[in-house]
């Protein structure tokens, strides 16, 4: 008999239970993956995610094929696919890792029910994704924990371990067709300065993060001019690094950095876990506060583009872009800025966001997002980020901005962080612009929304 292991969002060889599963309980398994029409259809599929997705597929590709197999690769609707390769190999089950979100249900009920109608099953496995499951720890009479401090007593309780070697051998049924890979080089609009993906760089990177970047984290992973946090996002995002390796391995190491880079590995698992349970937080307001946010296209498309006349406003957005990648520090100031200076609608950054991101993933982006406008979890949904004293604090010297503001790169120190500041003359030769708003006025606009003056 064989089995068949849909990847979703764990596209690795190493510590895979999905894979493991399959790989034990027959001989001969169809690794597959399917390029969704309706990932498509629902605009979740952008340029640098595709492109960080086809480095990932021929990586996996080309590791099966170490091991004597290969990748099955189909496109169109997920259901349709996995019913047929599983009718053509004529396999009992298919094994797929539970997700988390609205789409990931649909797709799992979806999924059952085709195969139960042809006599087949579908084996969801949990932890996969996370290194807490959604779920495994709740608090008492509910389903999810809303803060995030009890929750991470509870998690840091819990010790995930990694349980899957990466298989030494996989046999694949012969004769089952596969579609072309996608070239990561025929995909137009990739942020010029995009990581690459695939399991081997992902490890690469995360073994010369434990060697080389885990110890100073705790005191440097909000200098943004440093650059100094893992940058494992992205693999942790299409699951070609084990949220569970990550935190084993951490802990082994031990130390202020390691417990650091834990704690927020902690926080990927608590935002997995209210999506779990409240999926709809996607769109809707957690918990809202009435909001009627402001329509105001000219203010979007100057954040959007990085011209807000806020300098290190301006530098994270342009980040975005280049490498659709930000600097956790940056998303907040960005976020507060939008939503709590400029008072427009959070789901517009959101939106913004996903359409760059190679990270861009709805647990992590919708509940963040939230958390920044005050409308999710967070225990203090007025606190305003001021874009100034943010500056001072966290890239002191300026070097951010002068890395992706090019018009400030001649001004030295802090004085990147407010040109208006400077005499006439020199403000009139730099290609910048003025600030979009007064910062005490966008202010006023939230405070007055909210009822807090
Ligand atoms: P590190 O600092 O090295 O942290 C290690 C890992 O911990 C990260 O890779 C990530 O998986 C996890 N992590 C760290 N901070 C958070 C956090 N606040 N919430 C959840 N997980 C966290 N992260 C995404 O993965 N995808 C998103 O779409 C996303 N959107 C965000 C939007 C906003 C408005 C904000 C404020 C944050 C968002 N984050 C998102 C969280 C965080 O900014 C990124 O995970 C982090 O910047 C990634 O860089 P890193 O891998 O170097 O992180």
């Amino acid at each position: 008999k064989h089995s068949i292991v849909l990847f979703t969002s764990d596209l690795r060889l190493h510590d895979n239970p999905v894979l493991r599963a399959a790989c034990d309980e027959a001989e001969r398994v169809v690794p597959l993956f399917v390029l969704d029409d309706d990932i498509r259809a629902a605009g979740f599929d952008v340029p640098n995610r595709r492109a960080f997705l086809a480095d990932c597929l021929a990586d996996l590709d080309s590791e099966l094929r170490a091991r004597g197999g290969r990748l099955v690769l189909r496109q169109g609707h997920v259901t349709e696919q996995v019913r047929s390769v599983a009718a053509e190999v004529d396999a009992p089950r298919v094994h797929i890792a539970a997700g988390v979100s609205w789409y990931a249900d649909r797709r799992e009920e979806s999924l059952r029910a085709a195969l139960a109608a042809d006599g087949r099953e579908l084996c969801v496995h949990d932890a996969v994704v996370t290194a807490v499951p959604p779920g495994a720890v709740t608090p008492q009479g509910r389903d999810h924990f809303a803060v995030f401090t009890p929750y991470f007593r509870r998690w840091a309780a819990e010790t995930p371990r990694r349980t899957a070697r990466a298989p030494r051998v996989v046999r694949v049924p012969d004769g089952v067709r596969s579609a072309k890979p996608p070239a990561r080089s025929a995909i137009p609009g990739v942020s010029t300065g995009l990581a690459l993906g695939g399991e081997r760089n992902g490890r690469r990177r995360f073994h010369s993060w434990l060697r080389e970047g885990i110890d100073d984290y705790a005191e440097r992973h909000d200098d943004l001019g440093a650059d100094a946090t893992s940058r494992l996002s992205p693999h942790l995002h299409f699951g070609t690094l084990s949220a569970t390796e990550l935190v084993e391995r951490a802990r082994g190491r031990g130390g202020a950095g390691a417990e650091a880079f834990v704690r927020q590995l902690a926080w990927r698992d608590f935002h997995h876990q209210v999506l779990a349970a409240r999926p709809e937080a996607a769109r809707r307001d957690y918990r809202g506060h009435g909001d009627r946010w402001r329509h105001d296209e000219r203010e979007a498309t100057a954040w959007r583009e990085g011209r807000t006349g806020y300098p290190l406003i301006d530098a994270a957005m342009r980040q975005l872009r280049h490498e659709g990648w930000m600097h956790n520090r940056a998303r907040l100031l960005v976020a507060s800025f939008l939503t709590k200076t400029l008072y427009l609608d959070w789901r517009l950054g959101a939106r913004h966001f996903l359409d760059w991101l190679v990270d861009g993933d709805i647990a992590n982006n919708q509940l963040n997002w939230q958390w920044a406008a005050g409308t999710g979890t967070d225990t203090r949904p007025n606190r305003v980020l001021n874009p100034l004293t943010q500056a001072r604090r966290f890239d002191p010297d300026g070097a951010y901005v002068r890395r992706w503001v090019p018009e400030l790169a001649q001004l030295s120190g802090r004085s990147a962080h407010s040109p208006w500041k400077l005499a006439a003359r020199d403000r009139a030769q730099l290609d910048y612009p003025e600030p979009i708003v007064e910062l005490a006025s966008g202010l006023g606009r939230f405070r007055t929304a909210r009822g807090l003056d």
